[in-house]
């Protein structure tokens, strides 16, 4: 985006240099293969709140280039977005190969050179001014102007960085799903529920979440999860992925409405058995039924049988249910890096480093990241398309 946008604003030699046979390859891979590129978020403000990691300070770029303006400027480079009923914006051909198509064709139209197959490893600054890189594939140095590091999660990215003076957040990871200690759940798994309302206390610190939740057979993930784990994943880390979280399944009824929904059954559909007479609409039968066995209490039982401490149990169980982590589950949907160069080093109106000038930094490289739903890759359009016109509109000054 920065490359593609400095280029159309006149930049007479704009280079990508990708230490990979092929650029792109996380778009490729990113939404399941549909490329989840932004989402239908228009107030700049509100769009900020999805950022665990930058939200207050990415209030200024979000001002100049959101979620509309990466619409409109996909539009006008010939890729259509379109909605999903939640929010998220994929391409109109559903594939992640159309957005780097048009990243493709619009590089090629404004003449951006592009190097694969060129790892960048060091960069100096040069004595006559500008920057020195040095790397695998590269025959000799390179000399640029201006430089923008956009490496994402790379390591080399970061040491890159570093030794040019900026401090650099210790990367963790962030959206993993979570694994559990006990097994209790294990046969639900496959089963997604919404209205979960999870609450984790690490510490004095305290992360809830309410939304969909998908039960694995490891322990959970889904989109509150996820959401969670972005939230607490400095605090998950630091606990070494140990901790207590609080589930509540009753979808918003709490303590009494589920006791007397409870009560209700036991007179209404006393002569049927517990495992037939599901109480809750909203519980998949599978899930009702391994709350029966987690309360130890028979399914052929007939509701009029009920044993009270039973019936507390399933109360607690469904309300407030206490599951200990013991893990991260493998990398979630969309797996990115917590940590990255502070965002106080850079002056986040023109993307450029308050270290070093005439260097610029976009990305996951950045201590910025999302939760899922095409938060991550906004980050990425907004702080590269800030970039790429700071870049154009400092090098017509030059
Ligand atoms: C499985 C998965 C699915 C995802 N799905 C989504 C999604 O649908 N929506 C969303 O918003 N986000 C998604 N994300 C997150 C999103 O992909 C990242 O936030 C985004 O790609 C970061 O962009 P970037 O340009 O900063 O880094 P990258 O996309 O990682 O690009 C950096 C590029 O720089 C190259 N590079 C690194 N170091 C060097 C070097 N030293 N020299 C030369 N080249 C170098 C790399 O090879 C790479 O091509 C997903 C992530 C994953 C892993």
């Amino acid at each position: 985006m920065a490359a593609i946008t400095a280029a159309e604003q006149g930049v007479g030699q704009v280079c990508v240099l990708e230490g990979t046979p092929e650029p792109l390859q996380k778009v490729r891979i990113s939404g399941g293969g549909r490329c989840n590129v932004t989402h239908a978020c228009w107030d700049p403000r509100e769009l900020a709140t999805h950022y665990p990691r930058g939200s207050r300070p990415l209030r200024g770029p979000f001002s100049r280039f959101a979620c509309g303006d990466a619409i409109a400027w996909f539009d006008e480079h010939g890729l259509t977005l379109v909605e999903e009923p939640d929010g998220r914006m994929f391409p109109q051909q559903n594939s992640s190969e159309a957005v780097i198509q048009c990243l493709q064709n619009a590089a090629k139209a404004s003449r951006v050179q592009l190097r694969t197959r060129a790892m960048a490893q060091q960069v100096s600054l040069h004595p006559q001014g500008g920057f020195q890189i040095d790397g695998r594939g590269l025959e000799k140095p390179l000399r640029a102007h201006k430089l923008m590091l956009a490496t994402g999660g790379h390591p080399s990215g970061r040491k890159m960085a570093e030794a040019l003076g900026h401090r650099v957040v210790p990367p963790v990871p962030s959206l993993f799903s979570l694994s559990l200690q006990g097994r209790e759940l294990a046969a639900c798994s496959g089963i997604a529920i919404d209205d979960v309302s999870l609450d984790l206390k690490l510490d004095d610190q305290r992360f809830r979440q309410i939304g969909r939740v998908l039960i694995t057979h490891r322990g959970l993930s889904g989109p509150a999860t996820l959401r969670l784990s972005a939230f607490a994943a400095r605090a998950l880390h630091q606990s070494g992925y140990q901790g207590e979280l609080k589930v509540d399944w009753s979808a918003g009824l709490g303590h009494q409405q589920v006791q007397q929904r409870l009560q209700r059954w036991r007179q209404e559909q006393a002569r049927r058995t517990l495992a037939a007479a599901k109480p809750f609409e909203h519980l998949p039968r599978r899930l009702w039924q391994a709350f029966l066995v987690m309360a130890g209490v028979d399914g052929n039982l007939r509701w009029a049988d009920l044993p009270l401490k039973a019936e507390r149990q399933l109360v607690e169980n469904l309300c407030a249910q206490r599951l200990s982590i013991k893990g991260r589950g493998p990398f979630g949907e969309e797996f990115v890096t917590a940590g990255g160069v502070d965002l106080g080093e850079v002056n986040l109106a023109t993307m450029e480093s308050r270290r070093c000038p005439g260097l610029y930094l976009a990305g996951e490289l950045l201590d910025v990241d999302g939760v899922t739903g095409g938060f991550n890759f906004q980050a990425c359009w907004s702080g590269g398309w800030l970039a790429g016109q700071a870049i154009a509109a400092s090098a017509a000054v030059d």
